[in-house]
């Protein structure tokens, strides 16, 4: 059993544009910094693929998936909200991301890998059911639980995700769904500022970090909210909306997470998963830092190697 690493070429064609920080360079920082490590050849490298709408339209409205294709430019860019550059080959590059997390999820659901990390752009966990916002086109993550219990039939899969902002679009595409049960963290009051960050949902657990929250405070609560959250749902599968934006370095958040920090949720999360013997896939959400970006991928991937 392995773990594997899924990526595609197609995240080139999501131009965003000069000086925007969700740029190519970041896929290119994590795959440097794990070969650097040694890291690299003891993953099992898998090429992404494209999506299947239907498993889009699972979690998007159609209205909403035919509008983005209309508003699509031939060249340059387009803004489709004030953060969210959409050049030629933006939605080829966002089926990509759905794809190669729903590709990965079917190969773990087959036992082909102990657990994987998809290494995809552009990210997903703030696409709400008709809205793009933050980055994100298509929920890459919600896309991809939905697959899971609609087309493999599990009845309990828990969503982990660790970003500094909170995956608002996630929430809103699987709220009170008791399906799956979502753990977040993130800081607030801050960005993406909506509802889900302080209204109550029978399957979300929200964890709020001040500004300058470190390491410390920020285990302390993961083991205090998530974890028996987690062991009293038992999941049969567990995504994680990995964002690495958290890190002090960041330029996006004011969160003070180290690249530790990163070993240390991997090692968390891992141990559970070898401890269950459940498979388990991560899929890149933030991160925009390219240097620490690239180490804590590192120093999180490393503890999914472990068995
Ligand atoms: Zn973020």
């Amino acid at each position: 059993m392995t773990t594997a690493y899924y990526s595609f070429q197609q995240h080139f064609t999501h131009d965003t544009g000069e000086d925007h920080p969700e740029h190519a360079l970041r896929i290119l920082a994590i795959e440097q910094e794990l070969k650097k490590r040694g890291i690299w050849p003891q993953l099992d490298v898998r090429e992404g693929q494209t999506a299947n709408l239907p498993d889009i339209l699972r979690a998007h409205s159609p209205g909403y998936v035919e509008q983005l294709q209309l508003i699509q430019p031939q060249q340059g860019h387009i803004y489709v909200d004030e953060d969210t550059p959409m050049s030629a080959g933006s939605l080829e590059a966002a089926r990509y991301s759905v794809g190669t997390c729903t590709l990965a999820l079917d190969n773990l659901l087959k036992g082909q890998h102990q657990n994987a990390f998809a290494a995809v752009r552009p990210p997903g966990h703030h696409a709400e059911h008709r809205k793009s916002m933050g980055f994100c086109f298509f929920n890459n993550i919600a896309i991809t639980a939905l697959r899971a219990a609609e087309v493999h039939y599990l009845l309990r899969i828990a969503i982990l995700d660790f970003d500094a902002h909170q995956g608002n679009g996630t929430v809103d595409i699987l709220k009170n769904d008791t399906r799956f049960l979502i753990l977040s963290s993130f800081q607030h009051p801050f960005y993406p500022y909506t509802h889900y960050q302080v209204d109550r949902y029978n399957n979300l657990v929200n964890v709020h970090l001040d500004a300058g929250t470190g390491s410390e405070e920020f285990r302390h609560k993961i083991r205090e909210h998530w974890e028996p959250a987690l062991r009293g749902f038992a999941p049969e599968l567990i995504l994680v909306s990995a964002g690495f934006d958290a890190h002090r370095d960041d330029p996006m958040a004011e969160l003070c997470l180290l690249d530790d920090d990163y070993r240390w949720l991997g090692k968390w999360i891992n141990r559970y998963c070898v401890e269950k013997n459940i498979p388990w896939l991560a899929m890149l959400e933030g991160g925009y830092n390219l240097n620490a970006l690239g180490r804590s991928v590192s120093e999180f991937i490393a503890q999914m190697l472990k068995r």
